[in-house]
């Protein structure tokens, strides 16, 4: 199991081992830098993201919305075009 230098918690940790609907680059990337933790983290945060947005997971913009949002989420985007997400449960 890799151990990564992970660039959301900053620790070294086992890296993420399936970054599962992630593809190409962005995946290259997660398996790289993500650790498992903080990817246990990121796909509460999806769910979360997915029923707030009501995003549809057969849509290819879902894909780039995602693809964004999961690289801000690791500090992984490069040039800091894309807004972090800082997530705000709607109060009930
Ligand atoms: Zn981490």
């Amino acid at each position: 199991m890799p151990v990564i230098a992970c660039s959301r918690c900053g620790q070294e940790k086992d890296a993420v081992q399936k970054p599962a609907f992630y593809r190409g680059e962005v995946r290259e990337k997660l398996l790289a830098n993500a650790c498992q933790e903080c990817w246990d983290e990121w796909i509460k945060m999806q769910i979360m993201l997915i029923n707030e947005y009501r995003l549809n997971l057969m849509d290819p913009s879902t894909d780039d919305f995602l693809n964004k949002q999961v690289l801000a989420f690791f500090k992984l985007d490069e040039g800091g075009e894309i807004a972090s997400v800082d997530y705000v449960p709607p109060a009930e």
